[in-house]
């Protein structure tokens, strides 16, 4: 009995060990990054995804498109994670983040294949990456959190290559006065941005309303449509009569009694709205419903009221205004009550919206996008909001770093000086993570059709003879300084980029088994290419990533 294999795993699941596990996760890694690869930078190309029930988004964001691709690789999905922690941190850098990180899987392929050792090259990309994140806090270039000339051109640098590129200095004025409105002493929450969406006009229209816009109506007709120097209450609950707990059934035996009960609520009511009126009330934004009588009060009262207001504009209502939410009406007191200048309700491109504005100190505000389309306006928003992100990073940092591929080639010169004084295997390992960042300028180059290597050795040039702000015009093909060209970016972009990046790639290839539960997709990478891309059986994301690689195809992906 002593040869019987034990079998520990289920008949369903699959295991791929040893080096097929790392080569599959590398392909995986690999066509990740060169699925996004073509759309970086001012000339990079948009995508067009198309979902099982026909929508379309188009787009040139790195982490929406990764997100929108249905990816359905284990290993894939952990570069796409690359780009989602870089959204949450910064806001850009999505599609840098995952390009490095797939150079960096196919650098580590060529030397997995010399036999050097994962776990070695696993610890010289720690290094370099370490040394990396040194390097650039000594290049980057301080500025003061209210130089208004750095923020918007960082606002802009961030629009450049996306849909919102030709509305980039108004839009960029916009996203820094929004950013300043909001910031609080210690810390900045772009949530506080309400991005509304208007279709029709054109983006140049675009304007920052200085407080909150709701897409609500009021409630009733029989309201004002307006109201100046305006008490703004905000509550958390409803204005109606209490349901009872329990389903309680009244027997009412004679007319008297109805008209009694009915009497009764509508007494409540009136209290309430009364409540309201004696603390001076003008306009009411109400979480839940309000009940026609009480409707009817409050009209009489010439208050103006909204009902079913998201708790997020409530939110932004409550900051704007100074006004605090409360959960019975019962317990409003004049404290509770904030102020706006100006509350109307306004025609926006057709639909009916609340605008809170003139308020004192509006530490919420709201931006108006207008575009010729719905697919426009969407892809302006990602823009709009990624240039929120690094003028929020900046004003917090106060690090900048100049753009066009300049701080990859500074960091991959001093990486390779570095790499001589690692020595060992690690030594190639840094040596590869230098060369690996040069995919940046080279990508910037590819997609503005330029020459990658004369780019490269121009910019090596420049960077040795000291130039460190030296980086590719991709309009021009000249390598330029970034700095005086005004094309800057967060540090933080950049080093969150390489950190995330690293860390995916160290994670993928320090496995070498991968044991799935059931049928693993995309484990054949020898898959044929005929196989059609929907259909996502075993190999649908070898060939379907493919696919999405080939589909951009400018240049060769060296
Ligand atoms: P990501 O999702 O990584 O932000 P982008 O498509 O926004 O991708 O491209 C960012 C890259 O484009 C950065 O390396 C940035 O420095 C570069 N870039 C932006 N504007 C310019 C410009 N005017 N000239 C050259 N490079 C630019
Ligand atoms: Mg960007």
């Amino acid at each position: 009995m002593g040869n019987q294999p034990l079998i520990v795993l289920s008949e369903e699941s699959q295991r791929t060990s040893g080096e097929d596990a790392q080569s599959m996760n590398i392909t995986a890694g690999k066509a990740v990054s060169e699925a996004v690869r073509t759309t970086l930078g001012p000339k990079g190309m948009d995508k067009m995804l198309v979902d099982s029930t026909g929508n379309v988004v188009v787009t040139n964001d790195g982490v929406t498109l990764l997100t929108e691709m249905d990816i359905d690789h284990p290993a894939a999905n952990m570069i796409v994670e690359v780009s989602e922690t870089q959204e949450e941190e910064v806001g850009d850098g999505t599609t840098s983040a995952v390009v490095v990180a797939g150079e960096l899987l196919k650098r580590a392929e060529e030397l997995l294949e010399q036999d050097i050792h994962a776990s070695t090259l696993a610890q010289g990309y720690r290094q370099a990456a370490e040394q990396a994140r040194e390097e650039l806090e000594e290049i980057a270039i301080d500025v003061e959190p209210d130089d208004e000339e750095i923020l918007t051109q960082i606002a802009a640098t961030a629009m450049t290559g996306k849909g919102a590129e030709n509305a980039k200095d108004l839009l960029a004025e916009l996203v820094v006065d929004a950013v300043r409105a909001v910031a609080d002493e210690d810390s900045i929450d772009t949530d506080n941005v309400a991005i509304e969406k208007v279709v029709g006009g054109s983006i140049d229209e675009s304007e920052l309303v200085e407080g909150v816009i709701v897409d609500k109506e009021r409630v009733s007709e029989n309201m004002p449509y307006f109201a100046e120097d305006a008490n703004v209450a905000i509550l958390d609950g409803a204005l109606e009569v209490k349901e009872t707990e329990i389903d309680a059934e009244v027997n009412v035996t004679d007319p008297d009694q109805l008209q009694q009960f009915l009497e009764q609520e509508e007494a409540q009511l009136e209290e309430m709205v009364d409540q309201l009126v004696d603390v001076g009330t003008d306009v009411v934004f109400v979480d839940g419903g309000i009940d026609d009588m009480a409707q009817h009060f409050l009209a009489q009262e010439g208050i103006l009221a909204v009902r079913r207001v998201k708790d997020s504009d409530a939110g932004r209502i409550a900051r704007a205004t100074g006004a605090r939410p409360v959960s019975t009406v019962e317990d409003i007191t004049e404290d509770d009550l904030g102020y706006a200048g100006h509350v109307a309700q306004q025609d926006v491109g057709g639909d009916q919206r609340i605008f809170i504005e003139d308020v004192e100190d509006a530490k919420a505000v709201t931006m108006i996008l207008r575009g010729g389309t719905e697919h426009v306006i969407d892809e302006i928003e990602r823009a709009v909001e990624d240039s929120l992100g690094v003028v929020r990073t900046t004003v917090e940092d106060g690090q900048v770093l100049s753009g066009g591929g300049a701080p990859e080639v500074e960091l991959s010169l001093a990486l390779r000086d570095y790499a001589d004084s690692v020595g060992g295997r690690e030594q190639l390992a840094v040596e590869a993570f230098a060369d690996a960042l040069e995919i940046i300028p080279r990508t910037l180059a590819e997609n503005a059709g330029l020459d990658p290597i004369d780019s490269l050795v121009e910019l090596r040039a420049d960077h040795d003879a000291g130039e460190t702000g030296a980086g590719l015009d991709a309009y021009t093909g000249d390598t330029v300084d970034m700095e005086a060209e005004g094309v800057s970016e967060p540090l933080r972009v950049k080093t969150q980029a390489i950190e995330s990046a690293t860390e995916a790639a160290v994670m993928l290839l320090r496995i070498d088994d991968v044991i799935a539960a059931g049928e693993l997709k995309g484990g054949k990478t020898d898959d044929d290419d005929d196989d059609d891309m929907p259909a996502g059986g075993p190999g649908g994301m070898g060939g379907g990533m493919g696919g999405m690689g080939g589909m951009g195809g400018m240049g060769g992906a060296m």
